[in-house]
């Protein structure tokens, strides 16, 4: 007796059930339909209105697909919906880590005086803004009652380098800690990089630190956006970043941009600027609406169609780029196109569902406030704490976590039960932004078809499948650059 059914066995039947997914339309004659992990199927109307109404004939080509996409199941066949739940879970497996990146604001003195600046600095010498050592105390047993085995603490500010001796101070702590209960430690410093010396730069070296470093775009452009004394923000840059590759480590640095009014005619030049310091990509970034970006108005400067137009000009060179042989990548559409190919979370907190606000990620104030996220501190700089989950110095870690307007706000913006992102075919690619909500709308779940951040997202899903569906090349592009997250 052979150990194996017969091939017969394993023939289409054409009699199935669906599976859970939603559907919409792209352009034309097209349907796009998705199940919650993101296994997507391209269909025309006629195949859909099959598909769903369970009459699509087992030879036909996307029956196949749709079976080995979780879309339907055949009669009788149980490892389809059990391969659902498994890929479902690895979505979600993250949730259990809870908490790995925390954000210390060492200080909120800055030597840069950005118009954007979205944590409201202050001048350099209001000693007042930086954090105490009770205070960073009283932070790192915060982090480490965090159950996640990899613990990250990322260095923020104002200007964190202002703060050094600090950052020493918890480096310190954080190792020896780290070491003892068995936990990798990663740490960051995120800096314009102004202020660094030889004797900074070889302390991250010696103690493996990242750094995230801030660049605009070329020299007029950056240092319009970012004024200091001197007027020298981006020479300071340029000799920085050179001594910090041959100190800390030429893969040790990278850059974030911020895109100003300033700078939307302008992505080409940016990346440009980018591709000739010899970064590996960059992260196409909208300003988000707080601290001194709504003050200065500079928020409300450009809107979303302006900034995807820009995105859109910024992905186009990039995909030419590399087209050129110019190895490069937009890291937005990277961790986007991860989220579309593989049932994998990247774990990029403004695209996580759950949202990420607390249990991905949370800031320690340097006054000891406890905030969600740095966007919920940003707020909390223009006078609204909703989001500020309390204080080191009064309240147990409990107190902090189990806060009850972090759960409610958790919960009421999941996208999987929020209104119109529960029926959205995009949701497996998109996030809850919660406090994006609040901080527009006043309230955690928003109104979708007013929100700017579902148009924008929505807008990228939608440009991003479409440029794969025109261009082969490009597909095989993203996908590369999805495996490289
Ligand atoms: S925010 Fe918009 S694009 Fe994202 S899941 Fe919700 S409805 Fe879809």
């Amino acid at each position: 007796m052979s150990k194996f059914l017969p091939p017969e066995s394993f023939a289409a039947t054409g009699a199935y059930d669906l599976l859970p997914f939603n559907f919409t339309r792209l352009e034309g004659d097209s349907y796009l339909a998705t199940n919650m992990v993101g296994e997507s199927l391209i269909v025309d109307r006629s195949t859909l209105d099959d598909l769903v109404n369970k009459r699509l004939a087992p030879s036909h080509p996307s029956y196949t697909d749709a079976r080995a996409k979780h879309l339907i199941a055949e009669k009788g066949d149980k490892a389809s919906a059990e391969l659902l739940a498994l890929k479902t879970r690895t979505r979600y497996q993250r949730l259990q880590n809870f908490t790995n990146l925390h954000m210390f604001v060492t200080t909120l003195r800055c030597d840069h005086s950005c118009q954007y600046c979205q944590v409201s600095r202050q001048s350099e010498d209001k000693g007042a803004f930086d954090m105490t050592l009770e205070m960073a105390d009283k932070s790192l047993d915060m982090v480490f009652r965090s159950p996640s085995k990899a613990v990250k603490i990322e260095f923020q500010g104002g200007e964190p380098l202002l703060n050094f001796d600090l950052i020493r101070y918890i480096v310190s702590k954080a190792k020896v800690r780290a070491a003892a209960e068995g936990r990798d430690l990663e740490i960051v410093i995120a800096t314009t990089l102004s202020l660094a010396t030889t004797e900074i730069l070889e302390y991250c070296r010696d103690n493996h630190i990242l750094l995230s470093v801030s660049l605009d775009g070329p020299s007029d452009l950056h240092n319009k956006n970012r004024p200091r004394p001197g007027k020298d923000s981006y020479q300071r840059f340029v000799a920085n970043l050179q001594a910090a590759r041959e100190i800390v480590g030429y893969d040790r640095v990278s850059a974030l941009m911020t895109t100003t009014l300033a700078s939307l005619p302008r992505v080409r030049e940016i990346v440009d600027e980018y591709v000739g310091l010899g970064f590996e990509g960059i992260f196409l970034r909208a300003l988000s609406p707080y601290g001194f970006a709504v003050k200065t108005r500079v928020y409300a400067a450009y809107d979303t169609e302006q900034w995807l137009k820009f995105y859109k000009d910024g992905l186009q060179y990039i995909i030419e780029l590399n087209q050129a042989g110019i190895p490069f990548r937009e890291y937005y559409t990277t961790l986007i196109l991860q989220k579309m190919f593989t049932c994998a979370d990247p774990g990029f907190v403004d695209l996580m569902n759950p949202a990420g606000i607390g249990i991905a990620a949370v800031v320690f104030n340097y006054d000891g406030s406890v905030y969600a996220s740095d966007e919920s501190r940003m707020l909390a700089e223009m006078k609204d704490q909703t989001f500020r989950l309390g204080s080191v110095l009064e309240n147990t870690y409990e107190e902090i976590f189990l806060n009850e307007k972090l759960l409610s706000t958790l919960e009421e913006s999941f996208t999987l039960s929020a209104p119109m992102c529960s029926e959205c075919a995009f949701e497996p690619f998109c996030g809850a932004d919660p406090v994006f909500s609040h901080a527009v709308y006043g309230d955690v779940v928003g109104r979708k078809p007013a929100s700017d951040f579902c148009k924008r997202n929505m807008a990228i899903f939608r440009h991003l499948i479409q440029l794969m569906r025109e261009d082969r090349e490009v597909e095989a592009l993203f996908r590369r650059w999805s495996a490289l997250c």
